[in-house]
C-alpha cells in the first residue's frame, strides 16, 4: 500500500534524523493522518493533506522560512449559499493577505450538530483551529470562554452594530466573537407556482396553514418539505411555532423562567407541530433541510419552513420561483440569530486569525458573504446595493432588513441565542422525539423538567 510505503519512507527518516541530530522529533503522528476519513472526526482539514504537515515530511533545519503562513477557519458551512458566502469573505481575505493559504475546514451539519461537538473536543484537547463559528448568545458559555477564548473587546466597534445584536453578543462582560450576519428562523418559504396552479393565498395563520396544507394534499402535492435526519429541524420548526402561540414577550419569558412550560400555550404548539407532521414527505426522516428542498424547487412541495439561509441555498441552484412569509401565526415577531467568529487562545496563528476577525467584521466582508448566504448584514453600514450581486436573493434580503428594524426581536433557541447549549441539546432532543412519538402531554412534561433542570424554572 501507498501509505505504508510513505510511513516506512518518513520512519526512516526521523530515525535518520534522530541519529544525526540526536533531537527528539516533533511529532508523534507522522505521515499516517490521512484525515479523509469522516468529516466528523478530530482533524477536519481534510482538503489539503500532504502540504500542511511540517513535522514529517522535512527533516526540519532544511529550510527553516519555507513554512507557509496559513490560516484554520473552522465552520459547518458546507451546503449551497453557505459555502458561497464564506467564500466570499475567503475572497476578500485572501486579496489583502494572498501570502497567507486559508485552510477551510467544515463539518457539515445543519445549525452546527456535528461542528460544535468537534470543536469542543479539539478546545479540551488544545488542538484549536485558528477561528471558529459560533452562534452569538448564550451557545459560547459551552465552550468556557474564560478558559478557552481571547475576549474581542478591543478589535469591537459596537457603534456599527445594532443593540439587539449586542446584547445577544455580550457574555460575562466581554466580546468573544464577531458577528457576520443576522438570520431570521421563522420563515415559511412557499412554491409560487404551486400556489398559483392551485388557488392558494399565502397563509398567515395556523388555521389558514392547515387549510393550505390540506388542499396540497388533495392535489397530490407534498404540502410541507421537511428534512428531520440532523436532529435539530423539528426544534427549529417548532420554536417559530412557539413565537407563534406565546407571542413574542411570553416566548421570552419561557427562556428566562418568567413564563410556565405547563401554559397551555406551549400545549397548543406542540399541538400545532404534531398535526403539521401529518403534512410532511414521508421520508423526511432520511433528508436533511437542504435535501428536503429539492421536492420544494421540483414543484412537488408547496411549502417549507425553515430559516432564511434557505434563500442562500435557492440561489446556488439559480431558483428564485419562491414566496415566504413568517411561520403562520408568528408574524410581526422575528426569531433572530447571528453567525459569528471567535478567538481560541492558543490560536497556531493568532495574527492571521486576528486578520480574519477584520475580514469578517468588515463591510467589505459582511457586503461580500452576506447576499450568497441569504442573511442581512450585522452591520448598520452596509450598502443594499451590494446586495444586488445575488438577485434571486435581493428581494428576500430587502424585507428581512426591514422585518429586522420594525419587528420585535426575540432569540432564537436552536441556533444558540436563547439557551445554554445544555438545554439547548436536550431542548433539541425532546422535540426530535416528539416528531416521531406526537405524545403532546408527555413531551411538555418534559420540556418544563428540562427548564428546571437547566436552573431557570423553579
Ligand atoms: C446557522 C446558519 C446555517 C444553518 C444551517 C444555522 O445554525 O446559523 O448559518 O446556514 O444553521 O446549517
Amino acid at each position: 500500500m501507498k501509505s505504508k510505503f510513505w510511513y516506512i519512507l518518513v520512519t526512516l527518516l526521523m530515525v535518520t534524523s534522530i541519529l544525526l541530530a540526536g533531537c527528539q522529533p516533533a511529532a508523534t503522528t507522522p505521515a499516517e493522518e490521512p484525515a479523509a476519513e469522516e468529516p466528523a472526526a478530530e482533524e477536519p482539514a481534510a482538503e489539503e493533506p500532504a502540504a500542511e504537515e511540517p513535522a514529517a515530511e522535512e527533516p526540519a533545519a532544511e529550510e527553516p522560512a519555507a513554512e507557509k503562513s496559513s490560516v484554520e477557519i473552522f465552520s459547518w458551512w458546507t451546503a449551497g449559499g453557505e459555502a458561497e458566502g464564506l467564500n466570499g469573505m475567503f475572497k476578500i481575505y485572501s486579496e489583502l493577505y494572498p501570502d497567507v493559504e486559508i485552510i477551510n475546514a467544515t463539518v457539515a451539519g445543519g445549525a452546527g450538530t456535528n461542528a460544535k461537538a468537534v470543536l469542543a473536543t479539539r478546545l479540551a484537547g488544545g488542538d484549536p483551529p485558528d477561528s471558529f463559528q459560533v452562534h452569538a448568545g448564550l451557545e459560547v458559555e459551552k465552550y468556557s470562554p474564560a478558559e478557552y477564548l481571547e475576549p474581542i473587546d478591543d478589535m469591537f466597534d459596537p457603534s456599527v452594530f445594532p443593540a439587539d445584536l449586542l446584547s445577544m453578543l455580550e457574555y460575562e462582560g466581554h466580546y468573544w466573537s464577531m458577528p457576520v450576519n443576522i438570520h431570521r428562523s421563522n420563515v415559511l418559504w412557499y412554491n409560487k407556482t404551486v400556489f398559483e396552479e392551485q388557488g392558494l393565498e399565502v397563509p398567515m395563520t395556523k388555521e389558514e396553514f392547515f387549510t393550505v396544507a390540506q388542499a396540497l394534499q388533495d392535489a397530490g402535492i407534498i404540502p410541507v418539505a421537511m428534512g428531520t435526519k440532523d436532529g435539530w429541524e423539528a426544534g427549529h420548526v417548532f420554536e417559530g411555532m412557539l413565537a407563534a402561540t406565546m407571542g413574542a414577550d411570553d416566548y421570552r419569558g419561557l427562556w428566562k423562567g418568567e413564563v410556565s412550560w405547563e401554559d397551555a400555550r406551549v400545549t397548543e404548539a406542540l399541538e400545532y407541530f404534531s398535526e403539521m407532521m401529518k403534512y410532511v414527505n414521508e421520508d423526511n426522516a432520511a433528508l436533511t433541510w437542504d435535501g428536503a428542498g429539492e421536492y420544494f424547487i421540483a414543484n412537488q412541495a408547496g411549502m417549507m419552513i425553515m430559516g432564511d439561509w434557505t434563500a442562500g441555498w435557492f440561489a446556488s441552484k439559480a431558483y428564485s420561483d419562491y414566496g415566504w412569509s413568517a411561520t403562520p401565526g408568528s408574524n410581526g415577531i422575528f426569531v433572530g440569530l447571528s453567525d459569528s467568529f471567535a478567538l481560541p487562545k492558543g490560536a497556531p496563528d493568532e495574527e492571521n486569525a486576528i486578520r480574519w476577525l477584520e475580514v469578517c467584521g468588515s463591510k467589505e466582508g459582511q457586503e461580500a458573504f452576506n447576499p450568497a448566504k441569504g442573511s442581512i448584514c450585522a452591520r448598520t453600514d452596509c450598502d443594499s446595493e451590494a446586495f444586488k450581486a445575488v438577485p434571486e436573493t435581493y428581494d428576500y434580503l430587502t424585507s428581512a432588513a426591514e422585518a429586522w428594524s420594525t419587528e420585535s426581536i426575540v432569540p432564537s433557541v436552536m441556533h444558540g441565542a436563547a439557551a445554554y447549549e445544555s438545554w439547548t441539546t436536550e431542548f433539541k432532543d425532546a422535540i426530535a422525539l416528539f416528531a416521531s412519538t406526537g405524545d403532546v402531554a408527555g413531551t411538555q412534561t418534559t420540556l418544563q423538567a428540562l427548564c428546571v433542570d437547566a436552573g431557570v424554572c423553579q
